[in-house]
């Protein structure tokens, strides 16, 4: 269990940044159930529930969801229940029990960047985009790509676009941590796929090769895609990403079921 000395409650953004970069052992606190896993000793911890970041809303092209939203407020928004055919709903359905999702935040489960995530594959498959109190807004993709900084994830936002979009996770047991994830979209308009694998351990990553292979074929032809080629996108995810080892399941395991979980995803995309 971790250990407060003090708790703050600031009402502006800038006072939480300052706070946050005054002491390194300052916390910004989410929902605090990974934080309680610790047994951190925190110097002040940073309460941002006086700075309204729990809404989720629909305004200049996206929607934007608040850093203090908690899994269960993105599992029961009519508008995210909308969006993708329910991408979002779906890939964080399977985590651990209605309590926990109640409990875990947007912002501090996306800054994290954890390897396990579900909740950042589908974000990818999306082109989701984050702000960042300090370093502004950017792509979620290029985010993942940076070094960690200290910094408060204030909003995600996701395009007003029209996806199909499916998603996959393997367990060991039903509320286990993920072996391997995936999420897969198609936008309807513009005839693009995304493809996202995450658990690789590591954290999640965009299929490049196997996007730019079915984009290529979707440029070029106005009709379904054909199964042999969302088995070859397929192959193209488990060779060319990496995947690592960990207690849960071998790299070898994790590239046999991406390819598996890939799959599946790529034929409801493309049947529905
Ligand atoms: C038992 C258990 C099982 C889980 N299983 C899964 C699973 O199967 N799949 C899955 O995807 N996830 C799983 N998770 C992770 C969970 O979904 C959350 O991602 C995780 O708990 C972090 O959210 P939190 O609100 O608890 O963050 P906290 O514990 O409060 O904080 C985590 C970190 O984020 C920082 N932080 C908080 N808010 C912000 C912010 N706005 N900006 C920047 N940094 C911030 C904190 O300082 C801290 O360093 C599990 C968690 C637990 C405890």
């Amino acid at each position: 269990m971790f250990e407060i000395r003090q708790l703050v409650t600031p009402v502006t953004l800038d006072e939480a940044y300052q706070i946050l970069i005054a002491n390194r052992n300052n916390r910004l606190l989410g929902g605090c159930a990974f934080l309680k896993m610790g047994s951190k000793l925190i110097n002040q911890g940073i309460d941002l529930n006086a700075l309204k970041l729990n809404q989720i809303t629909h305004e200049a092209g996206c929607l934007t969801l608040g850093a203090t939203c908690t899994y269960g407020d993105l599992t029961n928004h009519p508008l995210l229940l909308d969006y993708a055919g329910g991408l979002i709903p779906r890939a964080l359905q399977p985590i651990v029990g209605v309590q926990l999702r109640n409990a875990v935040e947007v912002g501090a489960s996306v800054f994290s960047r954890y390897g396990f995530s579900d909740l950042i594959p589908a974000l990818l498959a999306v082109d989701a985009e984050i702000t960042l109190h300090h370093a502004g807004k950017m792509t979620l993709h290029s985010f993942l790509e940076l070094p960690l900084t200290r910094d408060i994830l204030v909003a995600v936002h996701l395009p007003d676009r029209s996806y199909r979009a499916a998603c996959q996770s393997l367990r060991v047991t039903a509320s286990d941590l993920p072996i391997v994830n995936c999420a897969v979209s198609f936008d309807i308009h513009e005839k693009t796929w995304r493809i996202a694998v995450g658990a690789r351990p590591s954290r999640a990553k965009r299929a490049l090769a196997a996007e730019t292979l079915l984009n290529s074929i979707s440029a070029a032809n106005a009709g379904p895609m054909c199964l042999v080629t969302l088995l070859q996108a397929a192959d193209l995810v488990a060779s060319d990403l990496t995947f690592g080892s960990n207690q849960r399941a071998s790299a070898a395991y994790r590239r046999a079921m991406a390819k598996v979980l890939v799959e599946r995803a790529l034929r409801e995309v493309a049947l529905c």
